[in-house]
């Protein structure tokens, strides 16, 4: 009958259809494989550097600003740990039996103040253009790693979860940088701005010898992060409006700090700029760093595949057909990312700071509306 094979030669095609088929399921199975391989050779590569950004250690960094002056205590000061004692802010002995080292329980008034810090920040920044989330905690190891970070490395700061792809977050940098995986964002929606609270998680390890003690460096804590989506020809802008955004809060709480443009050697792998903010810490006799923001440019977005379609530049002339113009080629966004406000070193600077004689804390004014009005810690008698 017309049509019909040989029985021979269909057997010999049947035979070649299930070859082809195994062979498609091992160079799916290579693919998967050198896909990963890229991804762990990518994640060794570190992002350019900004003309600006200044060569060599920490040591490098160069100082952008200063507001305030320290503090000088004309009595005994104490620092944050004598104060929560007398307060009755803390409970380090409790959380070093359930959960382990560098975990606390807050207790009374530092629960209204960590609240206070997160409800204002978020009200402060989302008040200016920025869309307020609430994050997932927990995320997919891929997701870490296109964000920059390796939670596969010896000493990893990430927290994995057993027998699963997931890892506890160390910052809303990463859920809030996948919100927008694998798409195209509309050209009129740039630059995109969010911020978002979380809880974090470290794993601190390697810190041994840094300040530890206290709140100082612990494995969890909360957080309220901005971040922005941004057309890469406006991420300078953006990271100076970030790190604006920054100095404006902490002068307001009557800080004394610093902003520094951080070095090459101290920038990581997706910073292609970073500013940090150290702020005056009496009991540790220095500043110590409460903020960063960083412009990562195309780092994080060509590994989470997020572009956008460029308008075109003019108004289409009269009589172009329909479409022409508006549709040229994608490109990678840029993303940055800035601490609005992290917790714990915010406690500590709040009652070392503003601690008086008499052992009371004057909780800085833009909290008060925050805390029901409270206006001073006093010791528990
Ligand atoms: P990063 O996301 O590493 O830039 O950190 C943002 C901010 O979180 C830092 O500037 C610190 O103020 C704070 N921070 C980082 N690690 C810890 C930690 N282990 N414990 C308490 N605060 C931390």
């Amino acid at each position: 009958m017309k049509g019909k094979l040989e029985p021979s030669v269909r057997q010999a095609l049947v035979e070649e259809g299930k070859n082809l088929k195994e062979g498609l399921i091992a160079l799916e199975e290579d693919l998967v494989q050198l896909t990963d391989k890229l991804q762990l050779e990518a994640q060794s590569i570190p992002n350019t550097t900004h003309p600006d950004v200044p060569v060599g250690g920490e040591e490098s960094s160069v100082i952008r600003k200063e507001v305030g002056s320290q503090r000088n205590f004309n009595f005994t000061f104490r620092d944050h740990l004598q104060l929560g004692k007398e307060l009755d802010l803390f409970d380090f002995d409790a959380a070093a039996e359930v959960s382990g080292s560098k975990f606390y329980y807050l207790k009374n008034e530092a629960v209204l103040l960590e609240m206070a810090l997160v409800n204002w920040a978020i009200t402060e920044v989302s008040r200016i253009g920025f869309t307020p989330l609430v994050t997932p905690e927990i995320v997919r190891s891929s997701v870490v790693e296109k964000c920059g970070f390796q939670p596969r490395a010896q000493n990893t700061q990430v927290y994995s979860i057993d027998n699963s792809d997931q890892c506890l977050i160390g910052t809303a940098e990463i859920p809030v940088g996948g919100i927008h995986m694998d798409s195209i964002l509309p050209d009129s929606d740039l630059p995109r701005k969010y911020v978002a609270y979380s809880h974090c998680f470290r794993t601190e390890a390697g810190a041994a010898g840094a300040a530890t003690r206290g709140l100082y460096r612990v494995h969890q804590f909360s957080k309220v992060e901005m971040f922005v989506f941004c057309r890469p020809e406006e991420s300078d802008k953006c990271h100076e409006e970030l790190i604006t955004i920054e100095e404006e809060l902490y002068a307001s709480l009557g800080l004394h700090f610093k902003t520094l443009d951080m070095a090459t050697g101290d920038l990581g792998a997706p910073a292609y700029r970073k500013f940090d903010i150290e702020a005056w810490m009496p009991g540790l006799d220095r500043y110590g760093e409460i903020s960063s923001a960083s412009n990562c440019t195309d780092y994080q977005s060509r590994r989470l595949g997020i572009r956008f379609r460029p308008s075109p530049p003019d108004p289409p002339p009269p009589n172009t057909k329909k479409g022409k113009g508006s549709s040229g080629p994608t490109q990678f966004v840029h993303t940055l990312n800035a601490t609005a406000v992290a917790v714990p070193r915010l406690i500590i600077c709040i009652l070392e700071n503003f601690q008086q004689e008499d052992g009371t804390v004057v909780i800085p004014e833009p909290l008060r509306p925050f805390m029901g009005g409270l206006e001073v810690l006093s010791p528990k008698t």
